[in-house]
């Protein structure tokens, strides 16, 4: 019999369009390993009846002829940042806990019509603010990978640690991330498993609960470079009620898939050469230049000369958003009401919000207020906005150099729960590689690599240029191709 868990979306798709099985078995099959693996707090609230209500309708759709959609017969996990029709949607806070969307993400819609059914709504840092998957109001979530003759739980990464989680358990074959400076990038590589944040537009922001605008991006995390590439096109085009919204085709990517890279610059930015990144990161580093050669492609030294910089100028923007998106979780529009007995308007959005925001949540409303503050906005908002326009130019001169850049996702592989906690700083340092991109709004996509010598995964990144989702994709797949990364975490949960 078939082990269903063990299939990606691309076994998926085509073996129920083949009829080597129904999509009902397999909705089925993982319906209960979701229900079995609830001790790793991977998801919020799970929806088997959605899953299988879209199993029918593919085994229904085929039984009849009719063409499949992309996603025909795959169930997937659905971060709780994505408004769902009927579903609570909480963004992991308290202030959203109850909220049940009348409407549904314009990313959810597009793969609901491609035939992915939902397993369930997953897990997040609170707001989609954290490295660790440690903010939610639900919970930590635990990565399923554990260190060598430990027994430790061990972060996912954030704050996509739902999706990671539950990909690299094998109780969803793929699910939704969003990543506004790393959060699907950081926790695939936690987890060894592949994601990729597309241009920014790419993917529509309706219906996504927003963090920080300008940066948040949807994409897919899966166990395959080409699972991605089909969950991708599934997932992007044009929205006009996303202003910020590409105006572009959806390129066929999946169709266009090729580990060769004969022609290909792959470029090594020496800056992102850091103090504090360990050992077992550089070395991954090293083989993954290897690789990328031996794929045909010529690797060449290249300088993006503001990377120290990016790092607190995200820290900066993306909370100066989060403040101004936030303030409508006021008690009066969603969620969460706190109004005491005799009390007045001012009392009930304080209560409500004091309430309903975690820790995490309030220092980004703090530090995003502060920043564009009358007094400070010149000396931060504005410096910030400034290192932002440079970060993006030394990728426009890199361009000139290289067609694809390779680094480390991560300057750390995972790292205990609850380790970190007194220590926002290093928390935040998870990112530095991971936020570039995104100030710049590339693509940028990670891969599994390796296992330390604790036997915990590494992820190398990938970055390309504008609208090339396909040159990121050709080099990992270049990589997964050498790699040959097959561990997978030892059942414990
Ligand atoms: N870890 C980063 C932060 O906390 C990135 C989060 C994200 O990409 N959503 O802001």
């Amino acid at each position: 019999m078939t082990d269903f868990t063990s299939l990606g979306v691309k076994d998926i798709r085509d073996g129920v369009a083949k009829g080597d099985f129904t999509a009902r078995e397999v909705a089925t099959a993982f319906n209960a390993a979701v229900a079995q693996a609830a001790s790793l707090n991977a998801f919020i609230v799970t929806t088997p009846d959605h899953a299988l209500a879209a199993a029918d309708a593919t085994d229904a759709a085929r039984s009849k002829g009719e063409t499949l959609g992309k996603m025909a017969g795959v169930p997937i996990g659905m971060k709780d940042l994505f408004a769902t029709r009927g579903v609570q949607t909480t963004a992991a806070s308290h202030i959203l806990e109850g909220f049940i969307p009348e409407y549904e993400s314009t990313v959810s819609s597009n793969l609901w019509a491609a035939g992915a059914g939902m397993l369930g709504k997953l897990n997040l840092d609170q707001f989609a603010m954290g490295s660790s998957n440690e903010t939610s109001y639900f919970g930590n979530v635990s990565s399923p990978w554990q260190k060598e003759g430990s027994n430790a739980p061990m972060s996912p990464g954030g704050s996509s640690g739902g999706s990671s989680t539950a990909v690299a358990a094998r109780i969803a074959p793929a699910a939704t991330g969003t990543d506004t400076g790393g959060s699907i990038r950081q926790p695939a590589a936690f987890t060894g498993i592949c994601g990729i944040k597309p241009t920014y537009g790419r993917c529509s922001r309706w219906g996504v609960v927003a963090f920080a605008s300008s940066l948040d991006q949807a994409g897919p995390m899966a166990r395959s470079v080409e699972d991605c590439a089909i969950m991708l096109e599934a997932m992007a085009g044009f929205d006009p009620k996303d202003a910020t919204s590409l105006q572009m085709d959806v390129p066929n990517w999946e169709a266009a898939l090729s580990g060769d890279l004969s022609g290909k610059k792959v470029g090594i930015p020496k800056e992102y050469q850091m103090e504090g990144t360990d050992q077992a990161i550089l070395d991954s580093w090293e083989q993954g230049k290897a690789w990328l050669k031996d794929a045909g492609a010529e690797i060449v030294d290249i300088s993006l000369p503001h990377t120290k910089y990016a790092l607190p100028a995200y820290y900066i923007i993306a909370p100066a958003e989060a403040s101004s998106n936030l303030a409508r979780y006021d008690g009066v529009r969603y969620g969460l009401r706190d109004l005491p007995d005799g009390a007045g308007l001012q009392d009930m959005y304080a209560e409500t919000r004091a309430a309903g925001f975690g820790d995490e949540v309030k220092r980004r409303i703090l530090i995003g207020t502060y920043v564009l503050s009358a007094g400070f906005y010149d000396a931060y908002y504005n410096q910030a906005q400034k290192i932002r326009t440079l970060v993006s130019q030394d990728f426009e001169k890199a361009w000139a150099q290289c067609d694809v850049i390779l680094a480390p996702t991560t300057p750390t592989a995972s790292f205990p729960l609850g380790s970190l906690d007194a220590d926002p700083l290093t928390m935040y340092l998870n990112d530095v590689f991971a936020v570039p991109a995104s100030l710049a709004g590339l693509p940028a996509m990670s891969v599994p690599a390796s296992l330390t010598k604790d036997g915990l995964p590494l992820g190398l990144q990938l970055v390309g240029k504008p609208f090339d989702e396909q040159g990121v994709l050709n080099a990992g797949l270049a990589i997964q191709q050498r790699a040959g990364f097959a561990a997978k975490p030892e059942k414990w949960w």
